[in-house]
This record gives structure tokens, sequence and C-alpha cells, in this order.
């Protein structure tokens, strides 16, 4: 180190701890870096193996996987320096110590050697982030970017930084007293695979912030300031580690939740559950499958591979189901450079306001859009959020910081919003979490327009063409000639992004997760993608492109015939009446649903007025929703569910307290009977829709009779109010084994039961619905879902009242007879699969239906249902979809 030139402020010059090329922190592929969640610095791409201290100090900090270290110096700054991207993932192959931890070094010493050929392939990048951290005390008053550095050479000045001091000030004051206000103490176990790295601890960090409260996490005698993330790496937590979490402050217990959230939450991908996906459009199988394999974007090496061989097949997670023929055609991404220095703040900020502008213009053109085909309206429903997030006071604010602090339009836009996304990646709301995506493709809008491009330029795609991609955002997808895609295959990319549900919307064929070999793929190389089995054929023998050629022509004939027949009423071959209706969120879907066949809505869920808004929406909106859904039915019946609030659909401004495990919360019913007011508003505004008699009321989460008793003496009263004659139908939920195991009592008081199968599924098997790696375990088909379903079914039959399912395992053609066979009368689905549905039981007798349920009610898992449906109901030539 060389420092302190003069008795005023310390300055720190830093030395280039590798030979190598010296770029941009943005240019780090991960969010975590390159949104300075752990500080700011340059990014090295390494050309040797050696790392030597970039200035004296002490090695407070040596990963225990060896690929990171940080250094602090006698001013307390410290510097992080992670060797690679994700290379806490080799466990410390390929890296040797030299100095060890508590060592003080001086400028140039070796601190660590590691391998260089070994790294470049097992590692998705070499870029080594050499940061100031974020609570230094210090900011960096000039860098070496975009130019060779070699070890030693000048990389950066730092000079003390009075906001960062106030920082380090706050991290560091253990010892100083604590926040005064009430105390919360946690134990929460870390889930993250590799223990506490730079990663989670940024992620920890990030996830405390505005929140007025002095944390502590605890371990093995030891303790860190949770705000401080070289305290956190310090603490050596490895995953399994039990630690307590001691808080104190106003937002004491908020603190310790937030931070038992991100240490339980191993930072996976984000991924729905199944039933999520299914909403969008995707029977729920597909999303249970993908979610299990999806590969996060990092995963994908940027090296050149070697094309797959004509006849290699490529497994991949499926996103959207089916099969397409086609030719390869690589989707690039345009690389958008971006200047650091702006060139005046002025001329910088009206770029930046016309670039919005012309971004805003083309959103609002595709949110309108929407209603015209379920690709359309998905497209249009994904342009809203980028509009919103278009508007966002808080990004809006970093970027124009930025700008008035001398950057470019595009370096502070970027930044911004690279900010954001790693915040919300941190969030354990799986919706928030979807937003990443938003932003990062609202990023690249903005930047295009910046660069003078209006959009993407829609490339010339030939017929059929496969488009390969290593991710494709929402806005690349909706600006290609779709009539000329065949399918979708992407190197990297979950099955449930926005783009996955967009591609499902429009049907066409996708596979996501596929590594980096399909990126090497000549554009028209012929390829079958089967996002059935999960593979993509390359250059497949003659025989087998003629059989998946035939397979799609036979597909088409019967998707035709089973849409021609789909205005029918459902019978099964013996002519017994069931009902097919849809699962409807808007006047749009419920009319999209009935052109596809729907005889009613078997479930609304009304959560889809009060959610991303800032209050409950007043008895006239509601009425005015509902009523114009009513009217989209043309006079079907409409089931009409009370808020499902609390759970996996938090509402922020219902008075909800904070809760340890919100599904076993204050949810469902159990919100509404918490909130009479917001109760009564909502059935007064569903007494209000006429036909009155076209509408039922659904109840979630019902536990016992006492809870639909409370509701139907509101709805009374309110009848009473309101002078109506009418009675109306009050149905429940049958989603907790409560409710299944006490049919017999509840159907005493329901006039009609609804399985909800998601929820039971969860609460049967005791297995989050959201939860990424058990999501290929958490199958309704389950024999315990079924027995409680037969048995509810049983009890309701007793009574003469009719049963439905309207969770996602009626959106499954397979499961329909089957469902049958336990005594369902009505099934809730999908609009899109309603023709299926109504096919696959026209199929099959009554009879064949009970058989199929005995057996199944007597298999030991799901995978054994599944077989017995596919083998009892397949028609030979293909599985039912
Ligand atoms: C269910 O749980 O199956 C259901 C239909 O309710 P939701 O998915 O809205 O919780
Ligand atoms: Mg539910």
């Amino acid at each position: 180190m060389s420092a302190a030139s003069s008795p005023e402020p310390p300055t720190i010059a830093l030395a280039a701890p590798l030979t190598g090329w010296s770029a941009p922190l943005d240019e780090a592929p991960d969010a975590v870096f390159a949104g300075r969640m752990l500080g700011d610095g340059v990014a090295i791409d390494p050309t040797a193996g050696t790392l030597h201290a970039p200035c004296d100090g002490e090695l407070v900090v040596l990963a225990p996987s060896r690929h990171a270290v940080t250094l602090r110096t006698a001013d307390g700054c410290q510097i992080l320096m992670h060797v690679g991207i994700d290379t806490v993932n080799l466990g410390g192959e390929g890296f040797t110590a030299v100095a060890a931890q508590g060592a003080r070094v001086r400028t140039g010493d070796v601190l660590l050697r590691f391998d260089l050929d070994l790294l470049a392939r097992r590692a998705p990048s070499l870029l080594t982030p050499v940061i100031v951290t974020a609570d230094s005390g210090f900011r960096i008053a000039s860098r070496v970017v975009g130019s060779e550095v070699r070890v030693g050479d000048r990389l950066m000045d730092l000079v003390p930084d009075a906001a960062s001091a106030a920082a380090l000030a706050a991290a560091s004051a253990s010892a100083a007293p604590a926040v005064p206000g009430p105390g919360a103490t946690r134990r929460a176990t870390v889930a993250f695979e590799h223990g506490i790295h730079a990663r989670p601890a940024a992620l920890l960090a990030a996830s405390l912030r505005n929140l007025a409260a002095d944390v502590r996490l605890a371990l093995r005698g030891r303790e860190a300031n949770a705000r401080s993330t070289v305290a956190l790496m310090a603490l050596g937590a490895q995953h399994g580690d039990e630690i307590e979490l001691r808080a104190s402050g106003p937002d004491a217990a908020l603190a310790v939740s937030a931070l038992a959230a991100v240490l339980g939450a191993e930072a996976a991908a984000p991924a729905r559950g199944a039933d999520t996906a299914a909403r969008h459009g995707q029977p729920a199988v597909h999303a249970r499958r993908a979610a299990a394999g999806a590969t996060p974007a990092a995963a994908v090496s940027s090296g050149s591979e070697a094309a797959p061989a004509p006849g290699a097949t490529l497994p991949g997670v499926i996103a959207s189901r089916g099969l397409a023929i086609g030719q390869a055609f690589q989707l690039r991404r345009p690389e958008i450079a971006v200047a650091e220095s702006g060139a005046g703040v002025t001329q910088e900020t009206a770029a930046f306001e016309r670039a919005r502008a012309v971004v805003r213009g083309r959103l609002e053109r595709s949110a309108a859009a929407a209603g015209e085909g379920a690709g359309a309206r998905a497209a249009g429903e994904i342009a809203a959020a980028h509009l919103e997030l278009l508007e966002d006071p808080e990004l809006l604010a970093a970027a124009r910081v930025s700008i008035a602090a001398g950057r470019s339009a595009g370096f502070a836009w970027r930044a911004a919003a690279r900010a954001a996304a790693a915040e919300l990646r941190a969030l354990t709301d799986p919706r928030l979490r979807e937003r990443v995506d938003d932003l990062l493709d609202l990023e690249t809008q903005v930047l295009l327009s910046l660069a003078g491009a209006a959009t993407a330029a829609a490339p010339a795609l030939p017929e059929n063409s496969i488009v390969i991609a290593r991710e494709l955002l929402p806005s690349q997808l909706v600006a290609l000639d779709t009539a000329r895609v065949a399918g979708l295959a992407t190197a990297a990319g979950g099955a449930t992004s926005h783009v996955s549900i967009i591609a499902a919307a429009m049907e066409i064929p996708a596979l996501v997760a596929l590594g980096p070999g399909v990126l090497a793929l000549r554009d028209g190389a012929p390829l079958v993608l089967d996002a059935e089995r999960g593979v993509l054929e390359v250059e497949p023998a003659e025989a087998r492109a003629n059989s998946a050629r035939a397979t799609l022509a036979a597909r088409r004939e019967r998707a035709a015939a089973e849409r021609a027949a789909a205005q029918r009423e459902c019978r099964t071959a013996d002519g017994t009446r069931i009902e097919v209706f849809a699962n409807v969120g808007s006047a749009a879907e419920a009319a999209a649903a009935v052109r596809n066949g729907a005889e009613g809505c078997g479930l609304l869920r009304t959560e889809f007025l009060f959610l991303e808004r800032d209050s409950a929406p007043d008895e006239a909106e509601q009425r005015a929703a509902y009523q114009k859904i009513a009217d989209a039915l043309g006079g079907r019946p409409l089931t009409i569910r009370t808020l499902d609030a609390g759970g996996d659909k938090p509402i922020a401004y219902l008075p909800q307290p904070a809760e340890e495990n919100p599904a076993l919360g204050l949810r469902g019913v159990r919100t509404s009977l918490a909130n009479p007011s917001l109760l009564e508003t909502q059935l007064r505004a569903i007494l209000g829709v006429r036909p009155l008699e076209q509408c039922r009321v659904l109840l979630p989460m019902i536990t016992e009779a006492a809870e639909v008793a409370a509701v139907r003496a509101v709805l009374e009263e309110l009848r009473a109010e309101l002078a109506l004659k009418q009675r109306i139908e009050v149905g429940i939920m049958i989603e907790t084994p409560a409710s299944a195991v006490l049919a017999d009592r509840l159907v005493e008081v329901a006039d009609f039961l609804s399985v909800g199968t998601n929820d039971l599924t969860q609460y049967t098997l005791a297995m989050d619905r959201g939860h990424p790696q058990l999501a290929p375990r958490l199958d309704a088909m389950h024999p315990a879902v079924l027995r409680l379903i037969e048995g509810a079914a049983r009890a309701a039959a007793a009574r003469g009242r009719m049963v439905a399912v309207c969770g996602g395992l009626a959106s499954e053609p397979l499961a329909a007879p089957l469902l049958v066979g336990l005594g369902v009368h009505e099934l809730s689905a999908v609009g899109a699969v309603i023709p299926q549905l109504k096919a696959a039981l026209g199929r099959v007798t009554v009879e064949q239906c009970r058989e199929l349920a005995r057996a199944a009610l007597r298999a030991a898992d799901a995978a054994a249902v599944r077989a017995l449906a596919q083998s009892a109901l397949g028609d030979g030539r293909e599985v039912p979809r």
C-alpha cells in the first residue's frame, strides 16, 4: 500500500492484483457484482493464475473454498477479490492458498494461485471482481479500465468517503449500544449450498436495507454485524449451520424474518409453483417437471463450444410443451456498449427522457393489444408490468442521481436497473423475484433506444425456424414474426420465466437450459424439438424426421377436431354429463375460455383485483369487474371466490401481522373474517351482479363449519338489507386436509365443494407449493391426495352435493378420467385445455373411470398413479396430453 502522502485524509493506491484485462465491473456476469451490492471496483480478466496483494494489509477473510480473499488496510479499507464467477462451486479445486487467513501481507505478495485452464473449463467466467467494499469508508477516485494491466500496475486510487464512512460506522458498531427498541432473536439454518460466501453475504446485507435495527449473526461463539458483508463472510458459516439472529430496534422482528428468509431460501433460480404456471396457461405438469432442472443463466459458459454432432440429442427443460420440426436460427442479442462518462447533465438527461418516451410509446401499444389472442394477452400483461417499472420513482431517482454525478444516461440506467434487479433477487416473494427478468428486459429496451435502435430489429426468419438464443427476453420474442417460429431453444433460462409463459400462451414449443452447445449449431441445421420428452434432436435421421412429421400432422388433425367439438356439452362415452368450466382472472380470459368451450367459470380468483395496488377496490369497482366477467360468460355460471389473501398471495396494504410461516397463517377465509369490512364489501359487490342466479360464492381455506356459518351470517344480513329474494349458493374449497376429512360435516353447511388440489397437495404432502427442489415431487396425483378427494366426494354424494375440482390437476387431460372415477362432477381448468379435456372424457365410460380410480387409490405413489392412468387410458398411439 502506498498510503497517506500527507497528514490530510489518507488516500490509498491499489496495485493490480492480477495480470490481464481490466474491465468495468458492469461486465461481471453476475448481478451481485455488477449491481455493486458488495461495493464498487473493477473486474479483471486474468491471463495468469496468481493473485497478489494490491496493498499492504491483513488478510481478514480467506474463503474456505479459497476462491476469494478480503484484505483490510490499516485505515480500515476492505478490498475483496473474487477469482472468477461462481467459482465457489469448485469447492477449492484448482485453488492453492499461499497466504493464510490473519496473515499480514505487503503489496505484491502472492495470496493464492489458481489453475487458469481448469477455471476456464469449469467456471462461467474468469472475470475477477476487485471490490472496495461498500462499508469501507473509501470511494474510488480513479480507476484503470478498458486496458491491459500487469501485476503491480496502478489500478485504483481511493479517497475517504463520508457516506461510506457512515455505513462503516453503522456496520462496525458492534460494541456500541444497540438501536433502542424491541428485541428479537431467532435461529435459522444456512441453506446456501456453499455457506455464506460473497453472494449470500450481499443478499443478507441487502435484505436489511430500509430496516431500523441493529442485527447480529452469532455462530460458534462469534458474532457478525449483518450489514457488513466482510464480517458475514468472516463468520465462516457453512451449509447446514444453525445461526442465531439477534436484532434490536424498531424493526427487529422484521429484520430477523428477512434474514431468516434469505438464509433459508437457497438463492436458486426463481421458480414458481406448478399452479402459478397453470394460471398463465401452462398445464401444471409442465412447470413441475421443468422447475426441477432450470439452469441459472450464469451456468452457461460463454466459451466457444463444439457444435453437437448430427444425430446428437440435447436434454433440456420443458418450458412450453409440444413438438416442432424446423431449422436452426441463431438469434443474437445486440451488444450494447455503454460509456461510463456522460456528455453533460443536460444532454444526458434529455437523451434519457427521449429514450424512455420511445420505449413508453411502444409498451403502451403492446399493452393495448391485450385481448387479441392468448399470446398477445400475455405479452400485453408483461408490457403493462414493464410500463410500471419504467415509471418506478426509485429506479428513476437512482438513474438521475447517477446522471447528475456525470455518468452517461446508458451507464446510469444500466446501473440503476441492475442494482434494483440484484435487490429483487434477494427477496423471497416469488412474484417480486420474477420482476428481475422484467427489469433486465427493460434495461435492454432503454439502452437500445438510447443507442438509436427503435427496437431490437426483428430478424428475417426463414419458415419453420427453431429460434436459438442464450436466453430470450419477452421483448425479443414479441418482436419476432411468430408465424415463422416453429419452436424456441435456449441455452440458459428457466421454465417459469416470462418468456416461457408467453411461449406457452402462444403455443410455441420451447426448451430451455439446453446448455452452451446449442449456441454452436449452424443456421439452417435440421432439428426436431421434442418439448414433451425434453430433448432437442440435432440433424435427425430421415426416418425419425418423417415419424415426427407424421405425429405432428396427426396431432393437428386431432386438435382441429377437438376444437370443432369443444362447444358441445361434455359427456363421457356412456353419456354421463360432466361439466367442464374454466378458471379465469379477467373478462378477456372469460371470453377466450367460452370460445374454447368452457361451460362456465368454476373459479374466479378475485385476488387479481386486489394485487399490485395501494388500497382495496371499493364495492363499485368490484361489482363492475364481476359484472363484466358475468357478461363475458354469456349467462353461464360464475363461481366467485372470496379474497384468498395471505400465504403465497400477500397483499401489502392489508393489516397482516408478520408471520413466521404465512402458508400456515392468516390466509383465505381467515383473512376475510379478520377484516369484516373487507368481506362485507366483497359480498355486497357480488350480490350486486345481475342476474344474481348466475353467481355462486366460493370460500377458500375452510377448515371447519363455523367459518362457513360466519360468512353465511354476513350474507343473510346483506340479503335482508338489500331486500333480495334470491338465495345465492355458497360452496367451500377443499384445500386443507381438515376440510377433506371433515367433508361429511361441511356438506351440511355448504351447497357444493370445490377441491383446490394445489393447496390440498401442499398441505397433505407437507411440501411448499413454491419450493423449487420439491417441485418434481409436488404431484397432486399422489395417492394420499386422491384418497382425500375420494373421501370428500363420497361425503358429498351422500348428501347430494356437487363436487368440483378447480386446482391445477383439473387442467391435466390425463387426470380427468381419474377425477371422474373418484366422484367429481365438474372440472374447472385453464381455458386452453378444455377441448382436450372434453375429448379425453368422451373416450371413456364412467365404469372405466371408476376402475382406474380404484387402482389409483391402492397405488404406492404418484408415479404409479400416472403410469396406471396412461396405460388404462392412453389410446395406444400417444399418451393424452
Ligand atoms: C388450489 O389451491 O388448488 C386453488 C385452486 O387455489 P389457489 O391456487 O388460488 O390457491
Ligand atoms: Mg388454494
